[in-house]
C-alpha cells in the first residue's frame, strides 16, 4: 500500500487511498491504482492471488481475505482445437474459483481494501455471480453485505447469497439505490472500476492475477486473449496485469485483448465499429447471457481494446448456445456469458499458429433455469436393458 496510490484515468491527477465512489474529484473519470517501483516478486508461501500480494494494493497481510481464489487451470480441449483449427487454443477455467466464477479474484482484493480502509458493511448490485461472490467474501472478511439483485437473478443464487449471510434484495432501479446507500449510509460499494456513478478502483486489481497466471502457465505471452465483457473490468484488469509485467521487464510484448458480447446487447461492439472512445448505451438489452447483459460499460476496457490492437466482437443467441453445448460436450459446463467468448473465437479468423486464450468466466451450475431451457429433452427413467443397447 505504501508504494501505491490512486490515479485518474482521465486527467492523471493522483490521490491517496480511499473511496471516491463518484470517480475523480477533479474531473469525474474513473480512478485506478498505480504503483511506484514495480518489481516482480512472487511469494510461493502464499496461496492463489496472494502469491502476487506485493503487486496488489493491500499492504498488510492482516487485512487480506482469501477463500483460495485464483491459481485456476489453463486447459486445452483437443476436440475444440480441431473444430476451431486452433491447436494453441487455451481455456482459462475460472469456474474453479470458490464461488465458481472469476469474480472471486475481484472480491478478495475489494474486501481486503474495505478492511484496510475501515469499512464494516458493503453493498453491491448484481445479475448473479457478482453478488454471490461478494456475499461469500463479506462472510470471509466479517463485513455485513446487502446485494441488489437483477429481477432475473436465478433463485438458486439469491438463496446462496442469503446462506452466505448477506441480504439479497431484488430491485429494478439498482444503480440509483446503490448510489443513495453509499452516499447516505456509508456502505463500501463492492462495484467495478467503471462505469460511474458508483465506482471502486480496488477489485479490478485482482483481475491482474489472471494475466500473471496465464503468462506463467504458458511460459509466454499469448497472441490473443478473449474476454466476455459487461462493465469491462474482466478485460481491463488482465490488460493492466500484462502492462505491469512489461513495465517490470518480465515480458516484451503484449497480447491483443478482445471483448466478446451478445449481439442482443453489444455496446462495446457498437462503439468499436464507430471508432468511438465512449461506450455506447444499449437501449433494448436482450440475451440469454445475463452476466454480460449490461446496457453499457467502462471506458478503460474500450481503451485497452484499442491500445492492444484487439477488437470487440459479438455472437448471436444460437451461436452462444452452440458454443455452450460444444464446451459441455468437451467436458466443461460454463454459463452462456462464458460460451459467448468461444462463440466469438469460432468466427474471429485467428490463424492456426496463433496462441489464443479464452476466459471461461463462470460455471453453468449456478444457472439451473438456463440449463433447463437449453436442454429440455426428456430423461430416460428406469429403461429396459433393450432400450440401453443403442447408446
Ligand atoms: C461479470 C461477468 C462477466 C463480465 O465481467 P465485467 O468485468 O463486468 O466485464 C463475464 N462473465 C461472467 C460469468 C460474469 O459473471
Ligand atoms: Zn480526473
Amino acid at each position: 500500500m505504501g508504494n501505491s496510490r490512486l490515479r485518474c484515468f482521465g486527467c492523471a491527477r493522483e490521490f491517496p487511498h480511499g473511496l471516491y465512489a463518484g470517480g475523480c474529484p477533479a474531473c469525474g473519470e474513473a480512478l485506478e491504482v498505480v504503483y511506484e517501483n514495480l518489481e516482480w516478486l512472487e511469494n510461493p508461501a502464499a496461496s492463489g492471488i496472494w502469491r502476487f500480494g506485493s503487486l496488489l494494493p493491500v499492504g498488510e497481510e492482516g487485512w487480506r481475505v482469501s477463500l483460495g481464489e485464483g491459481n485456476t487451470p489453463l486447459t486445452r480441449l483437443p476436440a475444440i482445437s480441431r473444430a476451431a483449427n486452433l491447436p494453441n487454443l487455451y481455456f482459462k477455467n475460472e469456474t474453479c474459483n470458490p464461488t465458481w466464477s472469476f469474480k472471486d479474484r475481484f472480491h478478495a482484493v475489494c474486501f481486503s481494501a474495505a478492511r484496510m480502509l475501515g469499512y464494516s458493511k458493503a453493498v453491491t448490485s448484481t445479475t448473479g455471480n457478482h453478488g454471490v461472490s461478494a456475499a461469500a467474501y463479506a462472510a470471509a472478511s466479517g463485513l455485513k453485505c446487502v446485494v441488489f439483485c437483477h429481477p432475473e437473478t436465478p433463485h438458486l443464487q439469491r438463496r446462496m447469497i442469503a446462506l452466505y449471510g448477506a441480504l439479497p434484495v431484488v430491485l429494478e432501479r439498482r444503480q440509483a439505490m446503490l448510489e443513495a446507500v453509499v452516499r447516505d449510509h456509508g456502505y463500501w460499494p463492492a462495484t467495478t472500476m467503471a462505469p460511474l456513478p458508483v465506482a471502486n478502483a480496488y477489485g479490478v486489481e485482482g483481475y491482474k492475477t489472471i494475466a500473471f497466471e496465464i503468462w506463467q502457465q504458458l511460459g509466454r505471452v499469448p497472441d490473443h486473449v478473449v474476454c466476455p465483457i459487461a462493465a469491462g473490468d474482466v478485460l481491463y484488469g488482465p490488460w493492466k496485469g500484462f502492462q505491469e509485467l512489461r513495465q517490470m521487464g518480465a515480458i516484451d510484448r503484449m497480447p491483443k485483448m478482445h471483448g466478446a458480447q451478445a449481439a442482443g446487447c453489444n455496446p462495446y461492439v457498437e462503439s468499436f465499429r464507430a471508432g468511438s472512445d465512449r461506450v455506447a448505451v444499449e437501449q433494448h438489452p436482450s440475451s440469454v447471457a445475463l452476466s454480460i447483459r449490461d446496457e453499457t460499460g467502462g471506458r478503460p476496457a474500450l481503451r485497452a481494446i484499442y491500445d492492444s490492437g484487439g477488437t470487440a466482437m459479438d455472437a448471436g443467441e444460437e451461436e452462444i448456445i452452440a458454443a455452450l453445448r460444444m464446451l459441455a460436450a468437451a467436458g466443461l459446463l460454463v454459463e452462456p456469458a462464458s460460451a459467448t467468448a468461444l462463440a466469438c473465437i469460432l468466427k474471429a479468423g485467428f490463424q492456426p499458429e496463433e496462441t489464443v486464450v479464452c476466459l471461461l468466466t463462470g460455471s453453468g451450475a449456478k444457472w439451473p433455469e438456463t440449463i433447463q431451457s437449453i436442454h429440455d429433452e426428456p430423461i430416460l427413467e428406469n429403461p429396459t436393458l433393450e432400450e440401453l443397447k443403442p447408446l
